[in-house]
Order: C-alpha cells, then sequence, then structure tokens
C-alpha cells in the first residue's frame, strides 16, 4: 500500500487538495482532524473537562471500543451504532483543545494507523498535522503544504465572510500554538516535500501533487 502524508497549517487548502488527490486516483483518503472532532464530541456528550488529559484519558478508556470508524466514502463516526457525524464540524475548538493532550494523541495513534492498515485500499492520501513525522514517519511521500499566512486569512475571510483583520490575527495564535506546543507540533518532516500554494489555484495544486505522487511511483 502506498501512502502518502500530508501536512500543513490552518487554511492551507491541505484538506481539499487532499481530497481531490484520492479522488483523482480512487485511494482512501483520511482527515486525521476527524479523530479529535470525535473526541472532543464525546467528550461534550459525556460532560469532561477538556482541559483535563487524566478525565480524556478516562473517558477514551471506555468510549473508544465502542467507536465506529469509517473512511470508505465519505468519512463517518459511530458511537455505540449511532451515527454522530454531523456533529463533529461544531467542535473546532474543543477538538484543538484534546489534541494537545498526550492520552489524548496516544489513544488515537494506533487506531489511525490500523484504519489505514486495514482499508485494503492500494493507496491512501493522510491529512492532518504530524502524519510524516509521528503517524506514517515512514510514509511513502510526504507533502507540507504551505500559504502565505496574510493569504491565507484573505482566502478564509472571503470564504466565511468575516472580518480579514480578525481572521488573521487568530490564524497568527493559531500557527504559533501549532508550531509551538511540546507534543506533535505541525513541522515539516526532514524529508518533506514542501508545497507553497500561495500562488497557485487549488486545481494547480492538485496537479503538482499528483505529479509528485506519480514521480515517486516510477
Ligand atoms: O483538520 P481539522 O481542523 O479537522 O483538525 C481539528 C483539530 O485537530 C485541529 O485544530 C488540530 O489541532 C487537531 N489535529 C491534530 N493533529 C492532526 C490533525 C488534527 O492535532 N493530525
Amino acid at each position: 500500500m502506498i501512502i502518502v502524508a500530508i501536512d500543513g497549517l490552518v487554511g492551507t487548502g491541505k484538506s481539499t487538495i487532499a481530497q481531490a488527490v484520492s479522488k483523482k486516483l480512487a485511494w482512501l483518503y483520511v482527515s486525521t482532524g476527524i479523530f479529535y472532532r470525535a473526541v472532543a464530541t464525546l467528550a461534550a456528550m459525556h460532560r469532561v473537562d477538556v482541559e483535563s488529559n487524566a478525565a480524556l484519558k478516562a473517558m477514551l478508556a471506555d468510549t473508544l471500543p465502542k467507536v465506529a470508524w469509517h473512511f470508505e466514502q465519505a468519512a463517518a463516526v459511530y458511537y455505540e451504532q449511532t451515527d454522530i457525524s454531523t456533529q463533529l464540524q461544531q467542535h473546532s475548538n474543543q477538538a484543538s483543545i484534546v489534541s494537545a493532550h498526550p492520552a489524548v494523541r496516544a489513544a488515537l495513534l494506533p487506531i489511525q494507523r490500523q484504519v489505514v492498515w486495514s482499508s485494503g485500499a492500494p493507496g491512501a492520501i493522510v491529512e492532518g498535522r504530524d502524519i510524516g513525522t509521528i503517524v506514517f514517519p515512514q510514509a511513502d511521500l510526504k507533502i507540507f503544504i504551505t500559504a502565505d499566512q496574510t493569504l491565507r486569512a484573505k482566502r478564509r475571510s472571503e470564504q466565511r465572510q468575516r472580518d480579514f483583520q480578525a481572521v488573521l490575527a487568530q490564524i497568527k495564535e493559531r500557527d504559533t500554538r501549532d508550531r509551538t506546543r511540546p507534543i506533535a507540533p505541525t513541522i515539516k518532516a526532514a524529508d518533506a516535500i514542501t508545497v507553497d500554494n500561495s500562488k497557485l489555484t487549488t486545481a494547480q495544486t492538485v496537479e503538482h501533487v499528483l505529479a509528485l505522487i506519480r514521480n515517486r511511483q516510477d
């Protein structure tokens, strides 16, 4: 199985790119953000404090065996046979908080590897923050997507119709937090290829990534 790791900072368009590339190749697409969003959703359901590593650890010991992860087509997460997928988007902030806890990362790591290995797909595009460094350090190809900070803020403020300065301040804050957190910081793996899409459209970036994958396969 061929594994392509795609990492990058917030607002670089990495999810859109990863999804489009996986579709073109008919490969598995796994967005690892879903795992952290699911933990945040479970914490909300069980009224668990997202700031507490110990409380989250206890909750995960009880709840993770009852979670089913599906990535075959559109991603879906089931808890006790109930589809909780639609709730995941409502917990972005809490997902970012829970993702900083060592117990959460330790519990999710084997599951993230397992869903990829057990899929039976010929290849997988796995996207997140620490895929090339921690989840799949042996990935066949590692791509680190970047884009100019101001430009990311501009794109995002236009997409969401929000004030540019407010979005820029938020992106600066998240960049610093993501890059400097003690565990699994968003950093480029030494052997990753940087793709700066500041001057590229999404379609051009997708083509570029596909070319990198083809080159690696030759
Ligand atoms: O990518 P997405 O926005 O869905 O990720 C949700 C949160 O999960 C992010 O804010 C990030 O802090 C965290 N995350 C992570 N490691 C990953 C993927 C996501 O810490 N590999």
